[in-house]
Parts: structure tokens; C-alpha cells; sequence
């Protein structure tokens, strides 16, 4: 009975310690934003449990993967995307042919992209709730895809960005509350986040200002009382959830801020005094140039947007790069993200040929996509970083992405949780 008991602990202990060693040509070290060649990564279950200088041997029981000739990082983390669907001409139409089972399978398509992208983790600033469910899938490994934070149903306002009937016939339009992410008021505001903890959520997302691609006049205007966006963000806290704040015009920015957001989505309008204030209250920007620069693309096709949409889009769109440049230049806190879903998901490694373009260094670019988005997260121990005791996130691109940014819209390499997803 012993001896038995001693062969199954050397048979599990034998399964257990298998690890896979990672021969890497060049190691971006997020941390100290340094390159480091020739390095050997080793990941057991899903950690990284060392990172060794040289090619150390694996054992006959152990994996070894080559990746001499690439440049490994951290899985890239895309603070904002919209993983249940994608810009395309008709989309306006999707909301009333597509049921919930088909924005589901839509999604979970998007998300295998995503991750095949090189992004292991993204936070969703909104949807219908098929994201929830979603993240659940993923992370029981049921279907494959990024770690997905996400905000559930987006928060607006009657009439606002983030009102889901917007451009409605009267019938069909109703009044949609606190359940549907409409809020007026304090009370609403609560019962609001409250809601979206009920339904599982992990941080709000709240439409600060006018946008884009709702079917509503103004793209910049203020949305919410500064006292509506206090209630929101005092009653997140108390459920551990940040706010991610949509916001093109400059007074709904400075109330978001004041309010107490933790990320300003797009920013386009943002004054000096407003760069200011983002300092003083430690609030990140989460530039999207690409999907700036997609929407100005497309609003210049014939018929792809509803006019109203259209007219907007070649306002707003163009502005974002020059406001992102001058942000950066004054020291505002960069988080990385997208807006991916406004533009072809899996593309969303655009975005870092546009920060470059803007004067930001290549190492900067990949630390605000990986370091910073994960200390925003609360997960700086656990994601960002190729260092021991990291969740095995990691990923590889032909060329060294400090000298060539672009080389990160073609991520060759993809391990996410330690399982090799893309080789
Ligand atoms: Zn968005």
C-alpha cells in the first residue's frame, strides 16, 4: 500500500512538474524597459517559473519551443474593445435580425481573433451582456479567447451616447432605466452599478459625453450632472469596480475626472487645463487612434453610416492623434486601447505605429499596453511582465518591436494561461 501510494505521488509529481522551456532570441523586459537577449523561459501549469540567461536544456520530459530568431513579450493587454461585434455598413440594422444565440457566436469568432492578435487580455467597455457570459466561457475554457474584463451595459444617459434606443421611432423606442444603462440622478446612478454587479460585471463603463456612432446630434456635449457621475463612481468603488469614461468634449471630460473615473476613453477635445486636472487626479487616457482614424475612412464612403453619423465622424475622428501627442508631451498617464470592434478586430496592433507616429518611444508604447494597463487592472503581480511568477501570457513577433513598432500587427507566437495557442 506504501509503495503504491508512493507511485502515485512520483506519477502525479512527474505530470505535474512538466514544464516548457522557451528559447527566446530576444526578451522584452517591461519592467525595466530593456531588451534582453538570449533568454530561456520557463512555464509550468499556467506560470512563468523562471527566466534564465542562455538556452538552458529541457529535460526528455519537458517541451521545448524556438523562438531563437523572434522577440518575446507579455501578452498584450487592449484596454478598450467591444468584443460582441464589428463595424460594418448594416450594423444599424444588426440590433433588430441578430438574436442573443447570434451575437454570441459572433463574439466568441472575435474573441479567438483577438487573441490570435497577440492580445491575452482586453477590457470590453460594453455591450449586451453576451460579454459576461462570454468571459465566464473563456476562463472556464470552454471556448478560447482573451481575459476579458468587462463593463456589461455600458451607462448613459435619455438621449445620451449610451442610450440603446436612440434614433428610434416613439413606439419603439420607450424609456429605458437604470436596468438598460439609462440613468437621471443620483438614485439611478446607484441602482445602476448595483445592477451591473447583480449581473456580473467587473467595472463600469459610462458614456461621459456625446459620441460617434449613436444616432443623436451632438458628439461632445455633456451628459451627466458631476453629481451623477460622483454616484456612480463612489458606488463602484464599493463594489471594487473603476469607471472607464467614453468623452470627446472638454467639460464632460473635466466632470468625469472630477467625478472620479479612472480612465478618459478617446479624449478628443481635451484641453491643457483638462491634460492638468488628468495628472492631478491620476486619470489615464486610453487614446483609440485607430478606430479615430477608421471611422474618418469609412464616414467618407458612401452610405456606410447614417448621415447624422457620418457628419460627426469627420469631425471627431481626425482630432484624436494631435490631442493624444499633446497629452503625452505634458505627462498625462497613457493606458493602451483600441476601441476595437469600431474597426476590424485583430487589427487592434494598429494602434501602436499611431502612438510612435505621435512622438511616443517604441518601449513606452508596448509598457502602456502591458505594465500600465495591468496596474490599472489591480493584476501588476500577475500580468505585463515575462518574470517569475507571472501568469504565462506571452507572445513573439519576427522583428524587435523597438526598432520596428509595426512588427506588432503580426504576432507569430501566442501562449496564453501556459497553453500555446498560436505557433
Ligand atoms: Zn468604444
Amino acid at each position: 500500500m506504501k509503495r503504491l501510494l508512493l507511485l502515485l505521488l512520483l506519477i502525479s509529481s512527474t505530470t505535474f512538474a512538466q514544464k516548457t522551456y522557451l528559447h527566446c532570441g530576444k526578451v522584452i523586459d517591461t519592467r525595466n524597459g530593456k531588451v534582453l537577449n538570449e533568454q530561456t523561459v520557463i512555464v509550468e501549469g499556467n506560470r512563468i517559473t523562471g527566466v534564465k540567461k542562455g538556452y538552458l536544456n529541457a529535460a526528455d520530459a519537458d517541451t521545448g519551443i524556438d523562438l531563437k530568431d523572434k522577440t518575446v513579450l507579455p501578452g498584450l493587454i487592449d484596454f478598450h474593445v467591444h468584443i460582441e461585434g464589428e463595424t460594418n455598413p448594416r450594423q444599424y440594422l444588426e440590433t433588430f435580425t441578430l438574436n442573443q444565440a447570434d451575437v454570441a457566436y459572433n463574439a466568441q469568432e472575435i474573441a479567438q481573433r483577438t487573441l490570435n492578435a497577440g492580445f491575452t487580455t482586453v477590457r470590453d467597455l460594453g455591450g449586451s451582456g453576451v460579454n459576461i457570459a462570454l468571459r465566464d466561457a473563456i476562463s472556464k475554457g470552454k471556448v478560447t479567447g482573451p481575459r476579458i474584463y468587462t463593463a456589461g451595459k455600458a451607462i448613459g444617459t435619455t438621449g445620451g451616447h449610451a442610450d440603446p434606443t436612440n434614433g428610434y421611432r416613439a413606439d419603439l423606442a420607450g424609456d429605458p432605466g437604470p436596468k438598460e444603462g439609462v440613468i437621471n440622478g443620483v438614485a439611478d446612478a446607484r441602482k445602476a452599478v448595483r445592477q451591473r454587479y447583480k449581473n456580473g460585471a467587473d467595472l463600469i463603463k459610462i458614456t461621459a459625453t456625446g459620441g460617434v456612432l449613436s444616432v443623436a446630434k451632438n458628439g461632445q456635449n455633456p451628459q451627466f450632472t458631476l453629481e451623477e457621475v460622483k454616484a456612480i463612481c463612489e458606488t463602484a468603488a464599493d463594489y471594487g469596480f473603476h469607471v472607464a469614461a467614453h468623452a470627446h468634449g472638454d467639460e464632460g471630460m473635466q466632470r468625469a475626472i472630477k467625478g472620479g473615473v479612472k480612465t478618459i476613453e478617446h479624449g478628443t477635445l481635451m484641453s491643457e487645463e483638462t491634460m492638468d486636472l488628468m495628472k492631478e487626479y491620476d486619470t489615464y487616457l486610453v487614446p483609440t487612434m485607430t478606430a479615430g482614424k477608421v471611422v474618418t475612412e469609412n464616414a467618407k464612403k458612401e452610405g456606410y453610416f447614417p448621415e447624422v453619423i457620418a457628419k460627426k465622424a469627420l469631425e471627431i475622428g481626425p482630432k484624436i492623434q494631435a490631442t493624444f501627442k499633446k497629452a503625452y508631451e505634458k505627462g498625462v498617464g497613457i493606458a493602451f486601447g483600441t476601441d476595437a470592434g469600431v474597426f476590424e478586430h485583430g487589427t487592434n496592433g494598429r494602434e501602436f505605429g499611431f502612438m510612435v507616429e505621435a512622438g511616443m518611444s517604441p518601449m513606452e508604447a508596448i509598457q502602456s499596453a502591458t505594465t500600465t494597463n495591468a496596474m490599472i487592472l489591480n493584476e501588476s503581480e500577475n500580468l505585463g511582465q515575462i518574470g517569475e511568477g507571472f501568469l504565462a501570457d506571452i507572445i513573439a513577433v519576427e522583428e524587435d518591436p523597438t526598432e520596428n513598432i509595426q512588427t506588432l500587427e503580426n504576432v507569430v507566437f501566442v501562449m496564453k494561461d501556459g497553453q500555446v495557442i498560436k505557433e
